[in-house]
């Protein structure tokens, strides 16, 4: 196969404890699966519906790497997320099977263009300028099951210069992992390098260039960078 132009090499996370890489296909992101936070954006908790919208790979910052502040925003804000990478994929995966398609999980942020996301969602616009920007997605290296299996607790934790802006525990996600996947499932065929971002608790603030941050999955995973 030879290609008319120069293809760009496929976007990648590194895995802690292997120098081999995990290479990514597509970014999934779930909205509102902490009731808190669906309550600070005043949206209203559906648990019969969950909420999708997608990244593309190569919005994918790795961890310690300095992170652009967006044109077109006066409003970026942070979402810390517990992190999925796929090992395996299908279409109507049922339930109890997802969790066998986790390769292993980390830590990321789903950046935000709070202000675009607002006016999108006042003309009922697609969330793809607000959410699937450059840079809109920086993610730890990634723990693999072999190591930490399917953790049901674990702390998720964003500070921002030292100071915490958003802690909450895994367990008080609406919809876990599985119900994510399966989800998921039910409306994309998934595919070994899929991640999913799985939702973000309360918290979330206005991030400005000079701004450290560190995100962590206490016990799995954290990542660092600097908006620049
Ligand atoms: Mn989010």
């Amino acid at each position: 196969m030879s290609y008319v132009i120069t293809a760009a090499a496929p976007a990648s996370l590194a895995i802690v404890g292997t120098d081999a890489r995990f290479p990514l296909h597509r970014i999934y992101c779930i909205g509102r699966n902490y009731a808190d936070h669906a309550k600070e954006m005043g949206a209203a908790v559906e648990r019969s519906q969950p909420m999708f919208f997608m990244k593309p790979a190569d919005a994918v910052v790795t961890d310690g790497a300095d992170v652009p502040y967006p044109s077109a925003t006066q409003e970026l804000h942070h979402e810390v997320e517990m992190v999925v990478a796929l090992a395996h994929g299908g279409h109507d995966i049922p339930v109890e099977r997802a969790l066998d398609c986790v390769f292993g999980y980390g830590v990321g942020l789903d950046l935000t263009r709070r202000d675009l996301q607002a006016a999108a969602k006042a003309k009922g616009h697609p969330w793809d300028m607000a959410k699937a920007f450059d840079h809109s997605a920086p993610v730890s290296a990634l723990r693999p099951v072999a190591a930490i299996g399917h953790p049901a607790h674990a702390r998720l934790t964003l500070d921002v210069n030292g100071e915490r802006r958003q802690q909450a525990d895994i367990s008080d996600m609406i919809f876990g992992v599985a119900e994510i996947i399966h989800e998921l499932s039910k409306l994309w065929t998934l595919v070994p390098g899929d991640l999913i971002f799985a939702g973000t608790p309360a918290g979330v603030a206005a991030l400005l260039r000079g701004d450290r941050f560190r995100a962590e999955l206490a016990g799995m995973a954290a990542c660092e960078g600097r908006i620049v």
